[in-house]
């Protein structure tokens, strides 16, 4: 008897592949890049993680992957996208830009970026410190930087100094907590205010302009927000600062 849904599937592509569970993917796209080695016995994982991580070691001869559960009920080509960047890490070997592509347009997905940010939202922790720091208080910085750019129209988002004095990570504002976190680094006598100013303005834009997300992209400094960071007074010499801190 003829199977019902014969022809359904492209010219080329095998039935079977469209039911492979993430052990198999795993296994196959293992072959494709060591197709002399046999292929070693594979574990999948899925971990609650905070955010869309994922991992793969290799332990005793054994591959053992641990995948966000967020990726849980991904559809198999995904799940295949994925198994090429793990891997494709995990030997040190470049891998085709379809399937990178394939990745990111799955997660820039409304639905999984939605996902993404509850997960961060309820799973991750945060930890503020008091804004008042040593030298100088973020709220009061906020407020005046609100005022003159802003016209007092910004929400304010939680405020605090970062644990460590990165140099590094200067600011981030963290739209899951909505939270503006700026660098120890700036809370010292020596460092001029102007300094401080600029990155928390940064960081108020990241507030006021939403991140890009078309197609495949991620976009985080639009044209929008570049624009808008022009008008800060000053900018050129604030920039240099940041160089010397
Ligand atoms: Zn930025």
């Amino acid at each position: 008897m003829q199977e019902q849904n014969e022809g359904f599937h492209a010219p080329g592509l095998q039935a079977s592949l469209l039911f492979e569970t993430p052990v198999e993917i795993y296994t196959r796209v293992f072959r494709d890049f060591k197709p002399r080695t046999p292929a070693p016995s594979v574990r999948v994982e899925f971990c609650r993680f905070a955010n869309a991580d994922c991992f793969v070691r290799l332990e005793d001869g054994a591959i053992h992957v641990r995948l966000s559960d967020l990726f849980e009920g991904a559809p198999a080509p995904v799940m295949e996208a994925l198994a090429f960047i793990l891997l494709g890490k995990l030997f040190r070997r470049t891998v085709a830009r379809i399937y990178s592509h394939r990745y990111r347009l799955y997660l820039n997905r409304k639905d999984m970026r939605r996902k993404m940010h509850l997960v961060r939202q309820i799973r991750g922790r945060k930890f503020l410190s008091d804004p008042r720091g040593v030298c100088h208080d973020l709220n009061e910085i906020f407020g005046h930087l609100n005022d003159r750019y802003f016209h007092g129209l910004l929400g304010r988002p939680l405020l605090g100094w970062s644990r460590l004095a990165s140099r590094s990570m200067l600011g981030h504002f963290d739209p899951s907590h909505n939270a503006i976190v700026i660098s120890r680094i700036f809370d010292r006598e020596a460092v001029p205010r102007l300094a401080l100013e600029y990155v928390m303005f940064h960081e108020m834009l990241h507030l006021r302009f939403p991140v890009d997300h078309s197609g495949a992209r991620r976009r985080v400094h639009t044209r929008e927000f570049r624009e808008a960071e022009r008008e800060f007074e000053r900018l050129k010499e604030a920039k240099e600062m940041l160089k010397h801190l």
